[in-house]
């Protein structure tokens, strides 16, 4: 353990940084070093497994906020050492691809794999963080593609002076006194042994006699803090993001709380959406619907052209396929679906009102065959 790499080091990123940050760097460095791409390579072998074990850690805000305060010292203490120090699982066996996207997907698909390590741990640690609940705007255009968006919000962090221990730079917190570092006490009454948190520790079973000037002990701080947040494709708005561990730093080492995210879509110039349909409304002239014309409309990606049929009615629907938006949690994309809305001329000049009644005196009416037809029945039924 003595000649062990300090875990910031291997993941090469800063000791503030962001757990996003860390993700990143995990998955650039892990496929570099996978043993797919270096077969028979035992230094990228021995490298992927020391990153493997860096990420357990640094990914869990649990495990990294021990790793933080008690360094390598951490991992090989038994159940007696500090907060009952953690163990490694083989690599591969933690955190692992899937926990990241199931960290963003969890809570739209119900699909939630791991849960949070809350409650079972509570006894021999401090108080868990709080949730946090935010929402943030983003366009049509990144609902339908996806985005990585930075938020701003205040919230709890660790305590940099004391990383988060809430003992004084240089010193430790103890075993509590009164339940030996078991945060809990038992006593009988009667035929049963009833077991309460310690009330001298609250339950966290470790006292502090120096408490960092900082925090005053807590371990933690107020603090606007950037998050990056990965906004999948085809979300839509009144969908909620969970992102897991980023809530409120729990009180001295107790686990964080979690972040949730609601999404809302601005509105668009030109676009409104059904499910994973793009819809967009055109108006046309009565000409270019009565003639036929190749026009220009507005989809995601630019402009395309599209035929309008000679007689073209208006709200007639065209499809373009494949141009709308991702569909969240499966394959492919929707369509974008043009309305066509024909726009009769509200100005006309005494020239072009003269041709119209022009044309309407050599047989318009045998041109529109719906209001032929309509008024024939009527004729038919009244007489
Ligand atoms: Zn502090
Ligand atoms: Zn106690």
């Amino acid at each position: 353990m003595a000649n062990q790499r300090d875990y910031y080091e291997v993941l090469g990123v800063g000791r503030n940084s962001s757990g996003e940050e860390i993700k990143k760097a995990y998955r650039k460095l892990a496929i570099q070093f996978h043993p797919d791409k270096n077969p028979g390579d035992k230094k990228a072998e021995e490298n992927f497994k020391e990153l493997s074990h860096a990420y357990e850690v640094l990914s869990d805000p649990q495990k990294r906020q021990m790793y933080d305060q008690f360094g390598h010292a951490a991992a090989g203490a038994g159940p007696g050492g500090p907060g009952g120090g953690f163990d490694f699982q083989g690599f591969g066996g933690g955190a692992s691809i899937n926990d990241i996207f199931g960290d963003i997907f969890g809570d739209i698909f119900g699909a939630q794999a791991g849960g949070r390590a809350r409650g079972g741990r509570r006894r021999t640690t401090g108080r868990p963080g709080e949730d946090l609940k935010t929402s943030v705007d983003i366009t049509f255009e990144e609902a339908a593609f996806g985005a990585e968006k930075v938020i701003t919000i205040p919230k709890t962090i660790h305590c940099d002076t004391c990383a988060g221990g809430g003992a004084k730079p240089g010193t430790q917190p103890e075993n509590c006194a009164q339940c030996g570092g078991r945060g809990e006490v038992s006593f009988q009454q009667g035929f049963f042994a009833i077991t309460r948190p310690c009330p001298r520790c609250n339950g966290a079973g470790q006292t502090i006699s120096s408490p960092c000037v900082n925090c005053g002990g807590s371990g933690t701080s107020k603090k606007r803090s950037q998050i990056a947040v990965k906004i999948p494709a085809g979300i839509d708005t009144g969908q909620r993001l969970k992102l897991t561990g980023e809530g409120e730093a729990g009180e001295r080492g107790g686990p964080p709380g979690d972040l949730y995210v609601a999404v809302n879509i601005l509105p668009h110039d030109f676009f409104t959406r059904d499910e994973f349909d793009v819809i967009c409304e055109v108006p046309v002239t009565f000409i270019h619907a009565a003639l036929g014309a190749e026009i220009e409309v507005p989809t995601l990606e630019g402009k395309v052209k599209l035929k309008i049929p000679a007689g073209t009615q208006s709200h007639k629907i065209l499809r373009l396929k494949g141009k709308g938006l991702a569909r969240l949690g499966a394959y492919g994309r929707g369509d974008q679906l043009v309305r066509i809305i024909v726009e009769i001329p509200t100005k006309l000049t005494q020239e072009q009102r003269d041709l119209l009644k022009k044309f309407s005196e050599i047989g318009a009416d045998a041109a529109h065959p719906m209001h032929q037809s309509f008024f024939e029945k009527v004729k038919n039924l009244f007489g």
